[in-house]
């Protein structure tokens, strides 16, 4: 594996410097090639998936690394999982091991705490990794929309793919060589991007914990102290960070690069980005857990902003994984599924459920459920397909009403869910509007009424202060769902 290469080169060659810095604590590369050595040749007296459980700590990713020089895959937990989903995710991926880098049990399963791990002696050389591209990497559980967590194994070779095609990006390596920022948990498949461009790169790796994220003031003094040069982040997040003025390259001139990932940017929050770092180079990156992170990614200009953003460029995509709209190549301007094939996709689900995997004559191919269209060379999102609407008989996109309602001035996002009869059919639109005060709901109407069709205006509207997240921290629509169903609490 080109990481493990990597890896290796980086633990000898850049010694004190420090790999891993969170949660208050820091590895250096040499600790980190040491502590690597010393759990991989624990993990390879025995077989099976690992479970790495903890939080932002420089253990963490330590494990991770340890597993994929043992050749085992690894199933990372977060500790604000309920103990339920680590135990049940344990078992559906089969796991015979674990390494509780915070405390957990799992009955029945060997498990190794801190303590244990930091005693391991250092072999003082690296073992031979016999794991070939085809074994798994490492199993990552999304949340499912039905309720019933996936498991989605990656390779070791996606990874290696993800990690080509994501350097390939002119100025990505540069930036992550000077260090890479990270916000997602380790549990999300988007810290994989920001985990292995800082070890390919040989850039420090500084994660921001969950409760640094609710506290501004630790969060900044982290992000200003850690010198990085890439940030990747979901727009949510980005957001965030923009609605405090000291995010901006006055404080943090190092900051080069966003690779922003996971969820709709709009181009008010990029034209915010610019504003505040106006050399930024920008990334609409796009891709499900089950394509490995990322399978496109669209450059993003100052000139771009104003209207919709792309999500990918076609002359761009990855060599290994291939887009098509509705699962055959076909001509622009045709909306349709986003469909992709290639090595850089998942074997498929771990617990068998079929999803959007499909067997079909040309291989085998993934359906995202995400829209898409293909135009001037380059993908735009179109929304989910299974939040379309059908609403008096049109096909309604709630995400085509979502952006006019970003257009308006004050509104800093916008979420829209259908209200449902008894019988399951769509009574009417509720807008989740999330900004800073009380919007004047009659001028919000008025200027969508000039915007949309009728049939697209909502008859109902919600002021939010913050939207509800998930713990990946995009948008958490089934929290709306019950407020829609249930009202909205206080
Ligand atoms: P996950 O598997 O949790 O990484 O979620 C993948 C889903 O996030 C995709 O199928 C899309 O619906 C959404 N997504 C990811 N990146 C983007 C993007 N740049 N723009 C819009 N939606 C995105």
């Amino acid at each position: 594996m080109r990481l493990l290469e990597r890896l290796r080169e980086n633990c000898g060659g850049l010694g004190e410097r420090p790999a891993f810095c969170g949660g208050g604590e820091a590895m250096s590369w040499a600790v980190l090639g040491a502590k690597v050595r010393a759990t991989a040749a624990m993990l390879a007296r025995g077989r099976g998936p690992v479970v790495v459980y903890g939080h932002k700590e420089p253990w963490m990713p330590a494990c991770f690394l340890a597993c994929l020089l043992a050749g085992r895959p690894y199933l990372p937990a977060d500790r604000s999982w309920p103990h339920e989903r680590v135990r049940r995710a344990a078992e559906l991926a089969g796991a015979t091991l674990l390494l509780a880098v915070e405390p957990m049990e799992l009955p029945g399963l060997e498990t190794w705490d801190r303590g244990a791990l930091e005693a391991l002696p250092d072999p003082g050389t690296w073992c031979e990794c016999m794991a070939g591209p085809a074994e798994i990497a490492y199993i990552i559980f999304t949340s499912g929309s039905t309720g019933v967590p996936k498991g989605v194994p990656i390779s070791r070779g996606s990874l290696d793919h993800f990690l080509t095609w994501a350097l390939s990006l002119p100025g990505i390596a540069a930036c992550a060589g000077r260090g890479v920022l990270n916000q997602a948990g380790y549990a999300f498949d988007l810290s994989v991007a920001d985990l292995y461009l800082a070890v390919m790169t040989g850039g420090t790796h500084t994660a921001l914990t969950g409760e640094e994220q609710s506290d501004f003031s630790t969060m900044f003094a982290r992000m200003w102290k850690s010198g990085a040069g890439l940030l990747v982040a979901t727009p949510t997040f980005l957001r965030l960070c923009l609605t405090d003025a000291s995010f901006c390259c006055g404080q943090m001139g190092t900051l080069g690069g966003v690779l922003s990932c996971g969820e709709v940017l709009r181009s008010r929050t990029a034209e915010k980005l610019f504003r505040r770092f106006p050399k930024l180079l920008l990334y609409n990156a796009y891709g499900p857990t089950e394509g490995t992170c990322a399978v496109s990614a669209a450059r993003i200009h100052p000139e771009d902003c104003g209207s919709e953003l792309p999500i990918g460029e076609m002359a761009r995509c990855g060599a290994d994984i291939s887009i098509e709209i509705g699962g055959a190549p076909c001509p622009e301007g045709t909306v349709g599924e986003i469909v992709l094939r290639g090595a850089q996709l998942s074997p498929g689900y771990l617990n068998g459920i079929p999803g959007g995997f499909r067997d079909t004559l040309t291989g085998r191919a993934y359906g995202t459920g995400d829209l898409g269209i293909i135009r001037d060379g380059k993908l735009w999102y179109r929304g989910r397909m299974d939040e379309q609407i059908k609403y008096r008989g049109y096909l309604v996109e709630p995400g085509e009403i979502e952006a006019a309602l970003e257009t308006l001035s004050g509104i800093e996002r916008a979420a829209v869910l259908p209200r449902l009869g008894r019988d399951g059919g769509v009574q009417g639109l509720v807008a989740f509007v999330e900004s800073p005060q009380l919007p004047d709901w009659s001028g919000v109407k008025e200027e969508l009424e000039q915007r949309l069709p009728p049939w697209m205006c909502p008859g109902q509207y919600a002021w939010v202060e913050h939207m509800p997240l998930t713990p990946n921290g995009k948008c958490d629509r089934n929290t709306l769902k019950e407020w829609v169903r249930d009202g909205k609490p206080g």
